[in-house]
């Protein structure tokens, strides 16, 4: 458990007097983007926003340098760059811009940087990512398909370089918290699983958790984005209401907690107040609670091992009705087993998952493909696309091109 050293940054320190800490953030137009800069708003003393990125929203990245004013910007889409080049220079702006891919790594590894946000959506966001973990930077982790796709090789670079790898995602930032802070300190090479019974992983079970399966056929992308609990991308809560997420998720723990699959179980929890729990074996078990508001994660990891205010509200206790739990209906969300089979295979199939899954996820949003055959698409990529051990960054995106290739045929086939 290297990647969770005690290295103290000059950002943890107290705010006066200490240089701030600076951030570069990976997507900041999407909604963890958003989140992440409306904690940073609260915190002008703490930290200072150095980059800021978007793939197509060159308005909105516009507004936010207009607002922050990052020393740069990477748009993504270079159609957009000369407009937006030319309205930051009409607005009085010195934010340079940069452009593609070349321009997020240059954002991620960059040396005036402390901090990196890494929020782009799906493997669009691996290289960059990757880029900031080899810098050794604190990189707080939403792009989970980062390390779904390539965990070996990025868990790997986050001990070569010493970077601080913190959870962003809500379970996995809840079952950070749970987990004995000792270990990621005193002796962070490992946990000691001798000591845990299990991790439950929890998960809201999405807006179909009581939809007959008959009617799954008929699920639109509106529906599916409708997430009763929390407000995200459209990718990550087509996801959710798959539980695909979940399946994601339970990938993504392995690989940031050093852990077999057989230690993490998946739990329903519809009210999305416990983000996750360890289960001791002395019986003890440890819940993070809070609102269902991504501002609570990324409050936490912005500031680990300190604590700044989110501005999320407390739970009002008094006003909270039942918590409740059930176990994961598996014949209406398959993509749970599915997962669980990947979890345990070392080979190639993680990144066949994740690259069919976002594949299905674009064709339902463009109703070129039903709800019920994303996961569909996803078990025929893993059981047609043989398997390899991918060892470089260069094999994994091959493999991601290949799973894309096949499950884009697949859709048009069916
Ligand atoms: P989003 O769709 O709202 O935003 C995605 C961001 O990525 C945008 O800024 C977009 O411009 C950028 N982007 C997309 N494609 C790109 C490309 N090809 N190149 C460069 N930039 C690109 O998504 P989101 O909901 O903010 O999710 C971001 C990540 O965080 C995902 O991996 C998701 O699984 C994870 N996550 C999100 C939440 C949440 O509440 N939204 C919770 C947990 C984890
Ligand atoms: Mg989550």
């Amino acid at each position: 458990m290297s990647q969770f050293n005690d290295q103290h940054l000059a950002v943890n320190g107290q705010a006066s007097g200490m240089a701030r800490g600076s951030v570069a953030i990976l997507g900041s137009t999407g909604s963890i983007g958003q989140s992440t800069l409306a904690v940073l708003a609260a915190h002008p003393d703490r930290y200072h926003v150095y980059a800021l990125s978007a793939n197509t929203r060159a308005d909105l990245l516009l507004e936010q340098c207009l607002t922050w004013r990052p020393n740069f910007a990477v748009i993504n889409d270079s159609t957009q760059a000369s407009w937006l080049a030319a309205a930051l220079k009409e607005g009085g702006s010195s934010t340079e811009l940069l452009v593609g891919d070349e321009g997020l790594d240059a954002i991620a590894s960059d040396s005036n940087v402390d901090i990196v946000m890494a929020a782009i959506v799906g493997s669009a966001g691996l290289q960059s990512t990757l880029a900031a973990v080899c810098a050794g930077k604190k990189v707080l982790l939403a792009n989970k398909e980062s390390l779904v796709m390539a965990g070996p090789l990025f868990m790997a670079a986050v001990k070569a370089s010493q970077a601080t790898l913190l959870p962003i995602d809500s379970e996995h930032n809840a079952i950070f918290q749970c987990l004995p802070q000792s270990k990621f300190s005193e002796s962070p090479e490992q946990i000691n699983y001798d000591e845990i019974k299990k991790i439950l992983l929890t998960g809201s079970g999405g807006p179909f958790r009581t939809l007959p399966l008959d009617q799954f056929s008929q699920i639109t992308p509106e529906q599916a984005c409708r997430h009763p609990n929390w407000s995200m991308g459209r990718k990550i809560s087509v996801d959710s209401a798959s539980m695909m997420n979940k399946g994601l998720e339970l990938i993504e723990a392995c690989y940031l907690f050093d852990c077999n699959p057989s230690v993490i179980e998946v739990l329903v929890h519809p009210q999305s107040i416990i983000h996750s729990m360890v289960e001791y074996v002395d019986g003890s078990v440890i819940a993070q609670m809070g609102q269902p508001d991504m501002r609570t994660p990324i409050a936490h990891a912005l500031a680990w091992p300190q604590r700044i205010d989110s501005g999320v509200q407390s739970l009002d206790w008094r006003q909270m009705n039942a918590l409740s739990f059930e176990a994961p209906d598996l014949e209406r969300f398959p993509s749970i087993r599915i997962a669980r089979e990947v979890a345990n295979d070392t080979t190639s199939a993680s990144i066949i998952f994740n690259a069919a899954n976002e594949i299905a996820v674009q064709a339902f949003l463009d109703i070129k493909l039903s709800f019920l055959n994303i996961t569909c698409v996803v078990e025929e990529s893993l059981l047609k696309i043989p398997s390899s051990e991918p060892s470089s960054l260069i094999d994994i995106k091959e493999v991601d091109a290949e799973a894309r290739r096949y499950a884009a045929s697949l859709i048009d086939s069916l």
